[in-house]
């Protein structure tokens, strides 16, 4: 047994290693805890343990665990599929979107977002893997839709994100994480600076942070092995 203080000592303890091993410091990677399947008991344990920031991906599941450590102050990220009959709950309750990838829904959590509380911080996802993977707007269609999402008045574009396909392999790996480093650095010399590149979960959080990764999403590493997926 062990507990999700001593999984998260040796989660801090890879984010070091890796953002030593290329040179960047390890305050510059936040880490988002992905609690999605575990209880707010669990949620409370990490909270005590010294975390912050929490990743769900099923709205209502969200939603309850955020209403129920609302005297904790987290900070929520919505990271999972959205539907646009979800949107207001998502404005509601979270405090992040790392899964943008169309307007309509930009628009409406905009529209959504309540005018006495901070813009709603959201990232673009990108779909880097191309044929392999379904969610995610295309490499080409991100400068746009970025431009679009930018303009809108109750969000705030912080960054870029992505799920590689799983692969075995590091260049695969390294190619599909530079594709998003790539993309900002093109949007920044179109004057759209972005300060997220949110990628890595906890089997390939180190290549993500080779590859300049901000924020990486932890699930498993810190809370153990999920029941469903
Ligand atoms: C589940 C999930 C994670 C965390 O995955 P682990 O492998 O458990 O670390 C990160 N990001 C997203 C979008 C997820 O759905």
């Amino acid at each position: 047994m062990t507990s999700i203080s001593t999984n998260l000592q040796a989660v801090r303890a890879r984010i070091r290693a890796a953002a030593q091993a290329c040179g960047r410091r390890p305050e510059e990677v936040t880490l988002v805890a992905v609690s999605k399947t575990w209880p707010a008991v669990a949620v409370r344990e990490a909270a005590a343990a010294g975390l912050r920031a929490f990743g769900e991906n099923y709205v209502q599941e969200g939603c309850a665990k955020a209403e129920a450590l609302a005297e904790l102050g987290l900070e929520w990220h919505f990271i999972g599929p959205l539907q646009s009959n979800k949107t207001r709950l998502v404005a509601s309750y979270f405090d992040w979107v790392h899964s943008v990838d169309r307007l309509k829904i930009a628009e409406r959590l905009s529209a959504q977002r309540d005018i006495h509380r901070p813009p709603l911080n959201v990232c673009i996802q990108v779909n880097v893997s191309g044929e392999a993977s379904k969610s995610g707007v295309a490499p080409a269609d991100v400068a746009a839709l970025a431009r679009a999402v930018a303009g809108l008045p109750r969000l705030r574009l912080r960054g870029l994100m992505c799920i590689p396909e799983p692969t075995q392999d590091p260049a695969v790996l390294a190619a599909r994480f530079g594709v998003l480093r790539t993309l900002r650095a093109s949007l920044a010399d179109e004057g759209l600076a972005l300060d997220t590149l949110s990628m890595g979960m906890s089997h390939d959080l180190e290549a993500a942070i080779a590859a300049g990764a901000t924020m990486v999403r932890v699930g498993t590493a810190i809370f153990g092995e999920r029941q469903r997926a």
